[in-house]
């Protein structure tokens, strides 16, 4: 009964356990939710700050850078237009004046180099003097105005070159070279660096990108540029957790590029500005995802695996229930057989024993006073030779189940042998004894066995005797046997008692 009642309450563990599950899968994934899309945002907030700073800085870089290529090319034509100049031009042997006002304008305007170059390029006048240009022959061959930064390999940063046709014929070029001011831009907190026509890099904060190729575009990227013999590419990769992200260099820096490229296009600024903050954060999403995952998993595992163990011990303690159940069922069978006589489902003799030497036990603890009566059915060999011996089965089985019902229900009849029962009366003294075992005579003797074609009538006799508190069942047995040897003697159908004998006239048949 109890394990029934517990597995009518099981199917509620499920419940339960379902629902607590689903409610902490509801707070884990919302909070998953929360705090990712928290993350999104401030990476998203930063990203644009970020953006908007490495543009910012690249634009005013490239202006100042084209402010001061203007300057430098307002000079060249100044000089250009100098009274010495020309008239060096007409007669080269008046060179000292014009190397005395080159000289001079050169160290005012702050200019790294002038340089007077004939059309085969021979350098016909330089100030100061000792320095010869590079792409000397470049500049020579010039027709149109030719401006250009040039890194020389001992430098560490490139310097501005702008070489001008003279006169109408176009007979000599002027080349003028000027330092570019320094480009860094630490109020933006970004990294700059400028390339020239050819992608090299010019200019750099850090001059370890010197002479390197870089041909950045903000997106799609493709940091493959054709690396120049000499000119190796600058690594940089887009990361794989933020698009907007590159990995720059050999420790994979993250940086976030904004690149302006001049009006005429011979040069462009890259502001790479430092994105590892954001990186991190991207990180930590990306953690925070593999760990909610995991979670999850080993959640939807867990539960999974509760479930089948709920049903594993369900389906066990079902199972011991029914062996158990069955177990019970053939105890009481067992036990039933054991003590019950199976021709007439009277208690058999052990179990009158059993019950003889508990109401014993009574009456000397609690002096409840009880009597026992031998009963034997009088000429039963006569009735088996008569009628046949399944007709004596008969006979013994009406015998027993009207007795059953002329007897109390405390009373017990048990068959102790062939047609040899035994009465066992609790609580009942010996003049109530003998009373009843007469009224049991009279019952059995008026009820006899009606079949289809003959009626067996049945007659006892019994040996009566009450319990004493020294008696032992063996005691006891035997003064009832004795008393019932003196019934049959006395001519049968009568009760005798262990002192006086009860004469009972009942006609039998
Ligand atoms: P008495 O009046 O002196 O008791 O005579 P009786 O014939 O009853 O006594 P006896 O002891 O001579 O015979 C008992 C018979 O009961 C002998 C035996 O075959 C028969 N008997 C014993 N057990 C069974 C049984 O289970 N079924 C049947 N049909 N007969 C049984
Ligand atoms: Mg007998
Ligand atoms: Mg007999």
């Amino acid at each position: 009964m109890m394990l029934h009642n517990k597995s009518r309450w099981l199917p509620q563990d499920y419940f339960s356990f379902g629902a607590i599950s689903l409610l902490l899968v509801t707070v884990a994934l919302s909070s998953w939710f929360i705090s990712r899309h928290g993350i999104s945002l401030r990476i998203q907030a930063q990203l644009e700050e970020l953006q908007q700073q490495s543009a910012l800085a690249a634009a005013t870089v490239s202006q100042d850078l084209q402010q001061g290529r203007r300057q430098v090319e307002d000079i060249a034509q100044a000089l250009a237009s100098l009274s010495s100049l020309q008239a060096f031009l007409n007669n080269p042997r008046r060179l000292a004046p014009l190397q005395a006002d080159l000289d001079n304008l050169g160290s005012i305007f702050g200019l790294d180099g002038i340089w007077l170059i004939g059309r085969q390029g021979k350098i016909m006048v330089q100030s100061p003097v000792g320095q010869s240009p590079p792409a000397l022959d470049h500049f020579a061959a010039s027709r149109q105005p030719v401006h250009r930064f040039i890194l020389e390999p001992e430098q560490q940063q490139a310097r501005f070159y702008y070489a001008t046709p003279l006169g109408d014929t176009g007979t000599a070029v002027l080349l003028v070279r000027a330092a570019v001011d320094g480009i860094s831009r630490r109020a933006y907190r970004v990294e700059l660096l400028v390339t020239d026509p050819e992608g090299m890099v010019a200019l750099a904060d850090n001059p370890e990108w010197l002479l390197h190729t870089f041909n950045g575009s903000t997106a799609p990227p493709s940091f493959a540029p054709e690396s120049r013999e000499d000119n190796p590419a600058i690594p940089i990769s887009q990361s794989p957790l933020l698009p907007e992200v590159l990995l720059l260099g050999p420790h994979q820096k993250p940086v976030l590029l904004a690149s302006h490229a001049t009006e005429n296009g011979d040069y462009r600024v890259y502001a790479l500005a430092d994105a590892a903050p954001i990186y991190h954060l991207a990180r930590k999403k990306d953690n925070l995802t593999a760990i909610i995952t995991l979670a999850a998993t080993g959640s939807l595992w867990g539960g999974l695996l509760t479930i089948l163990t709920l049903k594993r011990n369900r389906r066990h303690r079902l199972a011991f229930s029914k062996a158990n159940d069955e177990l019970v069922r053939l105890n009481q069978q067992l036990k039933q057989l054991a003590t019950t006589d199976a021709l007439t489902r009277c208690p058999n003799r052990r179990a009158a024993e059993a019950r003889l030497q508990y109401e014993l036990a009574n009456l000397q603890r609690y002096h409840h006073p009880f009597c026992i009566v031998m009963v034997d059915i009088d000429h039963f060999k006569h009735i088996n030779d008569q009628h046949g011996h399944d007709i004596g089965d008969k006979v013994l089985r009406h015998f027993a189940h009207t007795g059953r019902q002329a007897i109390r229900d405390t009373d017990v009849l048990a068959r102790i042998g062939g047609e040899e029962f035994l009465l066992i009366l609790p609580d009942t003294d010996h003049q109530q004894g003998l009373h009843l075992a007469r009224r049991l005579l009279d019952t059995i003797s008026a009820t006899p066995l009606y079949l289809a074609d003959r009626t067996i009538g049945i007659s006892f006799s019994g040996g009566l005797t009450e319990a004493r508190k020294t008696d032992n069942t063996n005691d006891l047995l035997v003064r009832a046997d004795r008393a019932l040897y003196r019934a049959k003697e006395k001519g049968r159908c009568r009760i005798c008692s262990e002192n006086l004998v009860m004469d009972q006239s009942v006609a039998v048949g």
